[in-house]
């Protein structure tokens, strides 16, 4: 009789070069980013020093711009290898993992002057960029965007606000959605230079995290810029836009597996080790039943994870695709938010405490649940694409 492999893990069934990179993404982390993370903590950031040495670090080990093409001077990795990278990265606190920079996707569609102006130097760490899309009144529902562009002579003008823009304090450039004319149908993105005339950052506002970068708000007044600097077409604005989106949510729930099982594997060791009424915690069935459900929960999200990432990595079908990504951000989010939130209450007074991993994870995974696209607006994505394509895009 042969003797059919048996596989115990998601990592065993990975192939050997995939099993590679998770390490060497692992070991990343770990030795790399990890050792900044309570200085990030008290300083809600890190200093210049430390970011380029960081920036440096992220070029050596080569996993800088891993979701570009070599072509334009990233790494060339596959949906699924990214995934790969970023549930490691996840794993660190305070959002370092930001520091490997993940250009946005969209520049892919950049003229040939604006990938050597713009995106070559940024997946090479010498540019950064930030993504502005949201406003005091246009949140979810973005068509409500008054940031515009008027057309002028060579270029256009554009005038408006944006909210809550990650990155925007070390970005030099950002890309930014308005209305040219003022009229949705003409959504566009723009390249912007943060130093150009009218650029200004409005305030910094502190928020639950302490990110390794700021979130700050900007405002443009009468900013000009040439007709070179729009991204793909005047009125493509959404799609790229939208593009982005499922980058960046599969980034998130890639990130979220990784918080939660740290957190988990920490509450774990911790349970082994504590003793009260004489004996370990984790024999209390109370705390072995939390630890259960929390493996169950990172399993189910890990399978759904591995398998739509896989898929995505073989389909060009932007709509699909879009559709699967809302999915898994809604519930590897939603995941995470439970999962830390009982290794807090297993590492009980210990959890609370702002030194502990557990604690941070438990901060840094609330916004998952709101940025690029809030849970209730994943369900609004999920509940359209069922009444308009049926249920089979998830369940067949
Ligand atoms: C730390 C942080 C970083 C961010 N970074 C960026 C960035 O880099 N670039 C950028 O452009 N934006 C960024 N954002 C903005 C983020 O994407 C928005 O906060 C998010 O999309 C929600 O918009 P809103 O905050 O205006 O909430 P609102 O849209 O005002 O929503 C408020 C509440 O109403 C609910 N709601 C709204 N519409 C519906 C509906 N149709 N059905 C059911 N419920 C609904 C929402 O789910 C939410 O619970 C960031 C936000 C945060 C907190």
């Amino acid at each position: 009789m042969t003797k059919t492999a048996v596989t115990y893990s998601f990592r065993e069934s990975l192939s050997m070069p995939h099993q590679e990179l998770q390490k060497r993404a692992q070991q990343f982390a770990e030795e790399v980013l990890m050792p900044y993370e309570l200085q990030c903590e008290e300083n809600n950031g890190l200093d210049r020093e430390s970011l380029q040495t960081i920036n440096q670090a992220v070029m050596d080990w080569g996993f800088n711009a891993i979701n570009h093409s070599k072509e334009d001077g990233g790494q060339g990795l596959t949906i699924f290898e990214q995934m790969i990278v970023n549930e490691q990265l996840g794993k660190v606190t305070n959002a370092i993992w930001d520091t490997v920079f993940q250009p946005a996707f969209p520049m892919q569609f950049g003229t040939k002057q604006q990938k050597e102006e713009y995106l070559i130097p940024t997946n090479q760490g010498k540019r950064r960029d930030a993504y502005a899309i949201t406003e005091e009144k246009a949140g979810s529902d973005p068509q409500q965007c008054l940031t515009r562009a008027d057309r002028v002579d060579g270029g256009y003008r554009i005038n408006g606000e944006k909210w809550f823009v990650t990155v925007g304090d070390v970005a030099d450039y950002l890309l930014v959605h308005a209305h040219v004319d003022g009229k949705p149908e003409l959504a566009t993105v723009f390249f912007v230079d943060k130093d150009l005339p009218g650029v200004k950052v409005k305030r910094t506002p502190l928020y639950t995290h302490n990110f390794v970068y700021e979130h700050p708000e900007f405002i443009f007044e009468d900013v000009f810029v040439d007709d070179s600097k729009v991204l793909g077409q005047v009125g493509e604005g959404y799609d790229l836009t939208k593009d982005w989106f499922v980058e960046a949510r599969l980034g998130i729930a890639a990130r979220c597996i990784g918080a939660a099982i740290r957190a988990t594997e920490t509450a774990n060791d911790f349970a082994a080790n504590r003793t009260q009424f004489g004996k370990s915690i984790r024999d209390f069935q109370a705390i072995e039943f939390k630890l259960a459900d929390m493996a169950v929960d990172i399993m189910a999200a890990k399978s759904m994870l591995y398998r739509v990432c896989w898929d995505i990595s073989e389909s060009k079908d932007r709509k699909v695709n879009h559709a699967r990504a809302a999915a898994l951000k809604l519930y590897c989010s939603e995941m995470a938010g439970r999962v830390c939130d009982e290794a807090v209450q297993i590492l009980g007074g210990r959890g609370y405490m702002r030194e502990n991993p557990v604690e941070r994870l438990w901060r840094d995974v609330r916004v998952d649940r709101i940025w690029e696209g809030t849970s209730e607006i994943q369900r609004v994505i999920i509940g359209g694409q069922i009444k308009k394509r049926g249920l089979g895009l998830y369940v067949d």
